[in-house]
């Protein structure tokens, strides 16, 4: 049950590739085969193989019914702010603003993942 925005699994591995190498920081996202309700990944980068639904809670297999990505572009004037877990620091929530406005879903990462992402961020959206 694929839904006509997403590709297929390896479509979009390569495609999301082929973003990171030209610059853009992708998110993941996919059709929950539950519901239907379109579902976006928080954390910047990544793949996952398997998708859980905010709405309904069911588990979508990627692999099997594709998935999709939005692309963000390194541009300036654009920043990042990084929220530390307050014990030891070892997780952290980077947020991306333009004109004061929080752009991103947030999510926890661990302290070297978000330190990574927070040095790769100057970005603004351009794709939904
Ligand atoms: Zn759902």
């Amino acid at each position: 049950m694929r839904n006509e925005h997403d590709g297929t699994f390896a479509e979009i591995v390569r495609e999301m590739d082929t973003a990171i190498e030209r610059g853009y920081i992708v998110f993941q996202k996919f059709t929950c085969g539950g519901c239907g309700a379109r579902q976006n990944m928080d954390v910047p980068n990544s793949l996952y193989t398997s998708g859980h639904c905010e709405e309904c809670g069911h588990v979508t297999n990627l692999q099997q019914d594709g998935c999709g990505f939005k692309a963000v572009l390194a541009t300036e004037p654009f920043y990042t702010k990084v929220l530390w877990k307050d014990e030891g620091e070892n997780w952290g929530k980077v947020y991306f603003y333009r004109d004061d406005k929080i752009l991103n879903d947030e999510a926890w990462m661990p302290k070297d993942q978000a330190r990574r992402t927070a040095a790769q961020l100057h970005a603004t959206f351009e794709e939904g």
